[in-house]
């Protein structure tokens, strides 16, 4: 599966920060903050460079900016946390959102707000921290793909096992780059052992 996860102390430091229920709103976004670049940086690492000549205050030098183009997706309303974040290492990108809400008949994801302008970028960062049951996250790569973007991956900061299968299952193209993958989903949807609602706890709207 193409799954990368942050086996990393310091990741597991601030996730244990995320995971908090007495974490306050600001260390909770923080935390999703340092998180989010880190992830970005990780799911960024194959972008091509195209050659920069520049003048060294000693010597010329050959060196390199991004060549290719890249749109950051976070999905309202919990993804804005990782988009503010991730664009100032990411400065060249654009930002496009995206909104789903849950249709409570049939419980798909049904878009509400799209905002992708006439020509796709090469790549797309899929922002969304929590990958459930994987339904919003199959919806938003649909629509990158129905859009013409050609590399997709999806950003989260936690997982759930049967979200990843969802996703790789209906969309086996995309990279999938979590802070963390969880037990379980349980049965209202929330992952286990989790965070909460990452929305909520963002904004202090609990
Ligand atoms: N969305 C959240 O915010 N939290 C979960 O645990 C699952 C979906």
């Amino acid at each position: 599966m193409k799954i990368n996860l942050l086996q990393h102390p310091l990741a597991t430091q601030l996730l244990t920060l995320l995971r908090d229920k007495e974490s306050s709103p600001q260390i909770f976004r923080d935390a999703v903050k340092r998180l989010s670049v880190w992830l970005a940086i990780e799911a960024t690492r194959d972008l091509k460079l195209k050659t920069s000549k520049i003048s060294t205050p000693v010597s010329e030098w050959e060196g390199g900016v991004i060549g290719e183009s890249l749109a950051l997706i976070p999905i309202l309303r919990a993804g804005l946390g990782m988009s503010d974040a991730i664009i100032d290492w990411l400065p060249f990108a654009q930002i496009n959102h995206l909104g789903f809400y849950r249709d409570e008949k049939t419980l798909q994801p049904v878009p509400y707000y799209e905002k992708l302008n006439a020509s796709p970028p090469q790549n797309c960062l899929v922002l969304d921290p929590m990958l459930a049951t994987g339904g919003t996250a199959v919806a938003a790569v649909h629509a990158m793909k129905k859009w013409g973007v050609g590399n997709i991956c999806f950003i989260g900061l936690l997982g759930a096992p049967e979200g990843a299968e969802n996703l790789l299952k209906a969309h086996p193209d995309v990279t999938i780059f979590l802070a963390d993958l969880d037990e379980q989903l349980n049965n209202k949807g929330y992952i286990v052992p989790g965070l909460g609602d990452a929305g909520d706890r963002q904004y202090n709207t609990f």
